[in-house]
């Protein structure tokens, strides 16, 4: 039997990215906000102070801060030939559990999608005729304009480093000339390059195309945010992405939020407590709460006036299909829409050896590098190519950790002396260059609930359906062969490709970009949620995160993730709250 507790105005589903915004944005408003957050708190001078944050062994190979898999996990499958096996080893990517979510681990690579990204399908229609048989892709049903100011507040409270390509409609010098128009220049300038981005930026620039320094949420100088947080500058320490920062200088929720959030009286953050389900009422068209178990197993009944999913895109799609709200998408049928539209990325990458010049990779930074943008969305014309979308290809130089690192030639051997001896040569003298591929809906990509395997709870698994499309194999091929012409002029002795064929695997890393499964839209027919976030079938529950995306695009997801989230929460303040019910009509 749940105990229930005493009333709040918000629950939070998770204290991750978005949890964190809202929680701020909200108590701002004067209401109670409380967080349930299943994993440990997590600060800087506990978990990761300087000397503690750069254990390799701990962090990334034993997966301490990432979603606990034993107790819950995914099954996977590349179609539904298939059975579907839970992970049980996190590898293609790395959800995040304990306070701040996965804001701690990331690299801070901070975007905008692009103008046309928002409304991939009725540009795409109306420049190149009807969408390919199966592809499912749809508009955000909110535009770039309307969520600029929301970007620019979050790369403010962040404090990225950057360069302006566009401001109010000016193309300026040296920044991304294809970036849709924005207000103000980033608040802080780019960070300091490498030998390897200097390569990189002289080959793109003798190609014709235009360099420009990567958007980075690693300080490039000491920052104060607009809450009067303190991020001191970056060491370009190397153990940056899947690492906790012990110098405050990467923009998470414990460096630039929750000091604070913290102080304030009408917030609370219960830690080591797993939301089960959202409670309803009787209608099933309003929650009342929500039920969650602490790690003793006692169960608890939450009640709350508004519930707001910000659980990742896989709990929150998961946590939808658990507390039985919306249909669960078929594939078979094409009825449901929970689950549905899930995408993911296609990256390839391209190691460059250079014979006497020293790259020194392990001083590198989650979020340094050079990007060119030329071959992203629809920058270029897709006439007779015969995909849709694209990506960026970027020199980043993240790090050259010493179990992680192992760039050596083509034909080398993968253990023994041989091996060795390339490792001792090419160490510091290896570069990479990759290409970070979108990936567009199809009808038979999808998550739903494993009719196997269970939880610690005994609740059903999320089951990933996922492969790659025919749309992304040929977008991917056609920007691998950019980013090879690039490699190859970067001025090395040899390049090693790394193609991303055959089928997806679930292994080897790529990227934490998961999208889909709570897509927004225009109307209840095509969305999970409106363009509010809001949820069409209970009112007073909202939705944030990378699961509303109808599809993705070719760059990370979080500067869009974070813009979504101040968006609905500038909708909640100034139009919910003071009517309360459905923000758009169906
Ligand atoms: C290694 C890595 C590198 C990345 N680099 C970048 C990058 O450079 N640029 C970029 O744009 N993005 C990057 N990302 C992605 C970025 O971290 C996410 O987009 C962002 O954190 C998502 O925010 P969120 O609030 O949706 O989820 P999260 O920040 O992951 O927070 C979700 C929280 O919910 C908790 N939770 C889950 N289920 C429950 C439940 N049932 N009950 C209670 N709590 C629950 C989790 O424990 C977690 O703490 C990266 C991610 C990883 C893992
Ligand atoms: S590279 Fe910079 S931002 Fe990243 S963990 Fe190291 S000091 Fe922090």
């Amino acid at each position: 039997m749940a105990r229930k507790l005493p009333h709040v105005n918000v629950v939070l589903v998770g204290f991750g990215w978005t949890a964190a915004i809202l929680a701020q944005e909200l108590t701002d408003e004067g209401l109670t906000v409380l967080a349930i957050e299943r994993g440990a708190w997590r600060d800087t001078p506990t978990d990761f102070p300087p000397t503690v944050a750069p254990d390799e062994l701990r962090w990334y190979w034993r997966k301490e801060m990432f979603q606990n898999n034993a107790r819950d996990t995914i099954t996977f499958r590349n179609n539904r030939s298939q059975t579907a096996l839970p992970m049980r080893r996190w590898g293609s990517f790395l959800p995040g559990e304990g306070v701040g979510g996965a804001s701690v681990h990331w690299n801070g690579q901070t975007w905008r999608f692009l103008p046309s990204d928002f409304i991939a399908a009725s540009h795409n229609r109306e420049r190149y005729g009807e969408l390919p048989e199966g592809m499912t892709v749809q508009d955000f049903g909110v535009t770039y304009a309307e969520l600029e100011p929301h970007f620019d507040r979050f790369e403010k409270l962040c404090g990225i480093g950057g360069k302006a390509g566009n401001l109010n409609g000016q193309i300026q010098d040296g920044g991304n000339p294809f970036e849709g128009p924005r207000s103000s220049e980033y608040p802080n300038p780019p960070m300091h390059m490498t030998f390897a981005q200097h390569q990189f930026a002289k080959a793109t620039a003798e190609l014709g195309l235009k360099p420009f320094p990567g958007p980075s949420a690693n300080m490039s100088r000491p920052y104060t945010n607009p809450l009067g947080c303190q991020l001191g500058p970056c060491s370009y320490c190397g153990f940056c992405e899947k690492y906790g920062c012990g110098n405050y200088s990467k923009a998470s929720v414990q460096t630039t939020i929750l000091p604070v959030l913290i102080q304030k009286p009408n917030f609370t953050l219960k830690t080591h407590n797993e939301v089960l389900h959202v409670n309803l009422d009787k209608s099933r068209t309003r929650a009342t709460g929500v039920r969650h178990v602490d790690v003793q197993g006692n169960e608890y009944d939450q009640p709350a006036d508004l519930v707001i999913l910000c659980a990742y895109q896989t709990n929150n799609t998961r946590l939808m299909m658990l507390s039985g709200i919306g249909e669960i998408y078929n594939p078979a049928t094409g009825q449901g829409l929970v689950g549905k539209n899930y995408c993911y990325q296609i990256m390839s990458s391209a190691d460059v050896f250079f014979e006497d010049k020293y790259t020194n990779e392990f001083a590198g930074a989650g979020a340094l590098g050079m990007v060119v943008d030329e071959y992203n969305g629809d920058n270029f014309d897709h006439s007779g190519l015969g995909f849709i979308g694209g990506g960026y290809i970027a020199n980043w130089t993240t790090n050259a950790r010493p179990i992680e690192s192992q760039p050596v030639p083509e034909g080398t051997p993968s253990w023994g002396s041989a091996w060795k001896k390339a490792m001792a040569e090419n160490f510091l003298k290896a570069t990479s260059v990759g290409a970070h591929g979108a990936s567009m809906a199809y009808a038979n990509n999808y998550l739903d609930l494993d009719p196997t395997y269970k939880d610690a709870y005994g609740r059903p698994l999320m089951r990933m359906t996922y492969d790659f499309t025919p749309n992304d194999v040929a977008m991917s091929a056609f920007l691998t062969e950019r980013m090879k012409e690039i490699a190859e002029r970067m001025g090395g002795r040899e390049i090693k490709l790394n193609l991303r064929d055959g089928p997806y695997d679930s292994m080897p890393y790529q990227t934490t970009h998961n999208t889909g499964g709570t897509i927004m839209g225009t109307n209840p027919s095509n969305s999970v949620v409106n363009r509010y976030l809001q949820s069409w079938d209970v009112p007073n529950l909202f939705v944030m995160g990378a699961g509303v995306f109808p599809q993705n695009a070719g760059y990370n997801p979080t500067g869009t993730v974070a813009a979504l989230t101040y968006w609905a929460a500038a909708a909640i303040r100034s139009q919910y709250l003071r009517s309360p019910g459905p923000l758009v009509q169906a």
